[in-house]
């Protein structure tokens, strides 16, 4: 599947669920999900009255969590094919490495407003794992690789925006998180519980089991 470029706010209401694309907008009452959350397309019509298939179920799911993580279809189901080898939870697996991403990791440090706002950080530049610059988004982070805005980077005015915030969020417990420094350390990888997305991986597996 291409790379969605239209509305991100019309995912959200083509999923049925917010998916949290636009950062603090998202968290406000300008989310357009709260005031309409229907599917889009005129009055969302035929689309929320359709019984919906277990396939189709499945298929929602894996598209939800794709459009949450920004991630495209191939390399999300490379990523299921990894997370299968490994031993556990085939889901856990799938979601862990999905966190792991350097895009998701700057997003969960608060050094972006949202994930595809941290992907185009990472993608200028302006980030830095273990002291060296990494322009990839899917880029993944491990246990004790520290990550953080690289010290030519802290001008821009992009970077001086978030910095006015950054004291003011929580990042999860795996992160440690420097806010004058705008640095932080992947102290471990999360555990399920402290994955906050609204996603059943279970179906994604069955999805990809047929
Ligand atoms: Fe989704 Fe955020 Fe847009 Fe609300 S503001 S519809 S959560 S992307």
């Amino acid at each position: 599947m291409a790379k969605y470029t239209g509305p991100v706010c019309r995912l959200c209401r083509r999923e049925g669920a917010k998916l949290y694309l636009k950062g603090d907008r998202c968290y406000s009452d300008k989310c357009s999900f709260t005031e309409r959350g229907f599917a889009p397309g005129q009055h969302g019509a035929g689309q929320t009255r359709k019984k919906v298939s277990e396939y189709g179920i499945q298929l929602r799911e894996k598209q939800k969590t794709r459009r949450i993580y920004g991630v495209l279809e191939r390399q999300f189901h490379n990523y299921f094919v990894k997370a299968d080898r490994q031993k556990g939870i085939t889901g856990e697996n799938l979601l862990v490495m999905l966190e792991r991403r350097l895009d998701n990791v700057v997003f969960r440090m608060g050094l972006a407003e949202s994930r595809n706002q941290a992907r185009q950080l990472v993608r200028h530049g302006l980030i830095r794992v273990n002291g060296r610059r990494v322009n990839i988004p899917s880029f993944l982070v491990k246990a004790g690789d520290a990550v953080g805005v690289r010290e030519e980077s802290k001008q821009s005015p992009i970077i001086k925006k978030i910095a006015e915030s950054l004291g003011s969020k929580q990042a999860p417990i795996w992160l440690e998180v420097n806010a004058e420094d705008m640095s932080g350390k992947v102290m471990r990888y999360p555990t399920r519980e402290e994955i906050d997305i609204p996603i059943q991986e279970h179906l994604i597996v069955e999805l990809y089991s047929r």
